[in-house]
This record gives C-alpha cells, sequence and structure tokens, in this order.
C-alpha cells in the first residue's frame, strides 16, 4: 500500500517540552512527581509515566491535599489561582505550560486590565481554555461556533478583545470573527491559533484531499486530534480516527491504494511509525 504521511504529524515543541520535562524530573527527582492533569492526551505515555511514578493530579482537592514533591503544570496552562494555590501550600513547581499559551494568559489579563471584554474562541471544556479564562481580570466569553456567535450579545460602548484557543481550526475562528465584527466595530482581534496547529492542518488537509483512505491517530480526549479528524473527513469520507496500531481493520482499507495519515500533536513518534509500517506492509 502506499502510504503519505504527514511531515508536521505527532509532538509539537510545547508537548515534546512538556513530556521531556516530566521524564528529566523522573531521573533527578526523589520527591513525588505529580502532573495536573495527565501531562498530554495520550495514555500510552501517561501509563509509562505512571509506572516511573508519576501521578496525576485531576481535581483541585487532591491538589489541596498534597504537602510535598514537585507539580508539573502542563502545556495547556493554568488560571492564576493555581499558581497561587501552589505558593499557598509551599510546593515547588515546575512550569512547563506552553510560550504560546502563556502568551495568551499576558494578553487577556492586560486587555481585560484595561477594561475590555475578552472573548476567547474555543471550547469552554478544554484545560487550555479554562486556564486562559483564570487570566481574565473580569468575566470572560467563550464562543465554540458561528451559531454562538451569531447570538452573542454585546454590550454597547464596551471593547473587545478576541483570541483563540491555540489548537482552534483556522476557518472556523475567521468565520466566527467576522459575525463579531459586524456586531461591534471596537475589538481587537488576535489570531492565537499556533502556527504548528495550523501547519498541521494544512497538510492533514492537503493530503486528504488526494489519498483513497485516511488515518487520525490520536488520544480520544485530544481536541487538535478531533479537530484534524473534522478537517480530513470533510476531504476524504473514509477518513478513521485510531489511537494506536490495534484499531486498525481492514475494512478501513478496502478498494483503497493510497492511505494518508496525520497525528495530533500528542501522539508519539514510535505509535506513527507502528502504524505506517503495517498499513505499508499488511494492506
Ligand atoms: S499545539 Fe502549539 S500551543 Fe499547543 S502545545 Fe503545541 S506548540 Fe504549544
Amino acid at each position: 500500500m502506499r502510504v503519505i504521511t504527514a511531515d508536521s504529524a505527532g509532538f509539537c515543541f510545547g508537548v515534546k517540552r512538556a513530556v521531556n520535562t516530566v521524564y528529566e524530573l523522573t531521573e533527578s527527582c526523589d520527591t513525588p512527581i505529580y502532573t495536573l492533569g495527565p501531562i498530554i492526551h495520550n495514555e500510552e505515555v501517561v501509563s509509562d509515566l505512571e509506572k516511573k511514578g508519576v501521578r496525576v493530579i485531576e481535581k483541585e482537592e487532591e491538589l489541596k491535599k498534597i504537602t510535598e514533591g514537585t507539580v508539573v503544570i502542563r502545556s495547556h496552562g493554568v488560571g492564576k489561582k493555581v499558581y497561587r494555590q501552589l505558593e499557598e501550600q509551599g510546593l515547588s513547581y515546575v512550569d512547563a505550560t506552553c510560550p504560546f499559551v502563556l502568551k495568551i494568559h499576558r494578553i487577556v489579563e492586560e486587555e481585560s486590565q484595561k477594561g475590555k471584554q475578552i472573548i476567547i474562541v474555543g471550547d469552554p471544556s478544554h484545560p487550555e481554555v479554562q486556564g486562559i479564562c483564570g487570566w481574565c481580570f473580569s468575566s470572560c466569553t467563550v464562543i465554540r461556533n458561528k451559531e454562538e456567535a451569531q447570538n452573542l450579545e454585546l454590550k454597547e460602548g464596551v471593547s473587545f478583545c478576541i483570541v483563540s484557543q491555540t489548537t482552534f481550526n483556522y476557518n472556523n475562528f475567521k468565520d466566527i470573527v467576522e459575525i463579531l465584527r459586524k456586531k461591534s466595530y471596537d475589538n481587537n482581534v488576535l489570531n492565537t491559533i499556533c502556527n504548528a496547529t495550523e501547519q498541521r492542518q494544512k497538510e492533514a488537509k492537503a493530503i486528504a484531499e488526494k489519498v483513497d483512505t485516511m488515518l487520525v491517530i490520536g488520544g480520544r480526549n485530544s481536541s487538535n486530534t478531533q479537530k484534524l479528524f473534522e478537517i480530513c473527513k470533510n476531504e476524504c469520507d473514509n477518513t478513521y480516527h485510531i489511537q494506536t496500531l490495534v484499531d486498525l481493520d481492514s475494512e478501513m482499507f478496502q478498494s483503497s491504494s493510497c492511505v494518508g495519515i496525520t497525528a495530533g500533536a500528542s501522539t508519539p513518534k514510535k505509535i506513527i511509525e507502528e502504524v505506517q509500517e503495517h498499513v505499508r506492509i499488511k494492506f
């Protein structure tokens, strides 16, 4: 089988940095290591780290009970309140927030302090978006789609600052901004979608346009993988979201002569290579 694998598939810079940070700590730290939420949306990596003694903290209450050790803030980042909490508890922490996300924290903090209403284009349930909300001086609004943008009622006389979740789909962001711009002239739009995401989405789309089957590899809960899946599915009806080699099924490749592969930012290189080799040889 002919296989085209996207060059941009797999760990992005921010995820690589966060994962390496935790692995390095497991070598050097002799007190407990915790991550605030799974370090990436990849079960294999999380369970490998668990074997090395790294524990995942899921809830604020769990964090409150910790008395010693090192806490790692993952690439998604957290709100200001969490930093305060860590300091109050006297815990040492390593901040592996991606610099692109930190940049959004600074923007919303400064702009909201100037009195601007912050609008975040993204998924309100995503930890990155929740972290960004946690840096807004006043309340912020999260817009997920065009419908929500259309229904949004803007207060007269208030200036707006619009940012986006780093992994948001660029075309959807543009459409939402267009709707919001018609509602208010006093707005400041900052496209904070990270280059890694944009590049990955563009490359995935270009590959999906020309193959018979498209595979998107990534964790079940990975938002950027889900977006990649949507983009590819628009171009190639025969698009499948898989987590590992185990999810492959010969039905996926019926009457296919060329298969495209892309992967979300949390997918280890090893998994991509395994899938690639398997498809090339077995189908
Ligand atoms: S997708 Fe972009 S913003 Fe998110 S962690 Fe990776 S490099 Fe950073």
